[in-house]
């Protein structure tokens, strides 16, 4: 379907006399090909700019081995800077959940895969982390989303705070705190309900749970297939309610990965996670290289 950036570059630099270092002419020339590249997979246009002016910081004047060929030599180039700008800082995946019970707030629109990212993050801080782990559903307004929540905690093995009908988000949030401190649990995810698109009550009630919950960890759940869209909402997302970071789900779908690269350079903040499929086993932590190579093809 898209033509690899590497066979792309070839074709370019075949018509160039190969030097000994990249010439500002053979950058220009290269980078309208990268930036063709990017936008297909749907970085937005403004993150792939500032990108590109990077890049041609970097590659101007920079040599050229024998061993490669100045097309070989760009990619490399626009490969490193992507997993520059990909990466957070400290180890990929690592939650602040030191001081028991740390809360979790799990926020995202309806249908990103929050409740399935939520039972898949549980299910790995207990198997891998050996944490004692409380799941609660708050989302009132949808008794199936609170369902789906204890029949997916009781296929893994992990509570779930009993359902009580008529409570609100943030009673619900403050049970989930005392049960999880009697207990003795390590962590207790918070799993808000999920709207088609950001509103304003949405918003407010998040903040309210926020408030009353004070998150460890605040993570936005998004699907990795709706492009410039999942910009918007992270950004949306961090702006109101201020996240630690975030779930990217879908990835096993054909998107190109370049909602990843334009999430992590406007919010500034770390993917955590990858959702690869609907099983509960399909959470990874997000290697930058691994998408990295998705968005250049
Ligand atoms: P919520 O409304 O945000 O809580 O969304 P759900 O967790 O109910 O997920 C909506 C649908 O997406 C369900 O059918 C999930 O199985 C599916 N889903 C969630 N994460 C992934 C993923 O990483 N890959 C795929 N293929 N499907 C997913």
């Amino acid at each position: 379907m898209f033509e690899n950036l590497s066979e792309r570059l070839g074709g370019v630099f075949d018509r160039l006399t190969k030097q000994g270092a990249l010439s500002a002419d053979d950058v220009k020339t290269a980078l309208r090909e990268v930036r063709v590249a990017l936008l297909e997979a749907d970085v937005s246009l403004p993150v792939a700019r500032q990108f590109i002016k990077a890049v041609e910081k970097k590659a101007t004047g920079a040599s050229v081995t024998k061993s490669v060929t100045p097309g070989q030599q760009v990619v490399k180039i626009v490969h490193d800077e992507l997993i520059a700008v990909l990466a957070g800082e400290g180890e990929p995946g690592a939650l602040k959940i030191d001081s028991p019970p740390a809360p979790i707030l799990m926020v995202g629109l309806q249908g990103s895969g929050k409740t399935t990212t939520t039972a898949k993050l549980a299910k790995r801080l207990t198997e891998r982390d050996g944490k004692k782990v409380l799941m609660a559903s708050l989302d009132v307004n949808r008794p199936a989303a609170m369902e789906q929540l204890e029949i997916l905690g009781k296929q893994i093995g992990v509570a779930t705070l009993p359902i009580v009908k008529g409570e609100d988000p943030v009673t619900i949030a403050k049970r989930a705190k005392t049960q999880a401190s009697l207990g003795g649990y390590d962590v207790y995810m918070l799993d808000t309900a999920g709207r088609l698109s950001i509103d304003e009550e949405l918003m407010q009630q998040v903040e309210a749970v926020r408030d009353v919950a004070n998150p460890r960890e605040t993570l936005l759940v998004v699907d990795g297939l709706t492009g410039q869209d999942a910009v918007h909402t992270a950004e949306n997302f961090d702006d109101r309610i201020g996240i630690t970071g975030v779930a990217l789900t879908r990835m096993d779908g054909d998107g190109r990965g370049g909602a990843a690269l334009s999430m992590r350079a406007v919010t500034g903040k770390p993917i955590k996670f990858v959702g690869l499929g609907e099983k509960m086993d399909a959470l990874e932590t997000f290697e930058p290289e691994r998408v990295a190579g998705r968005i250049l093809g």
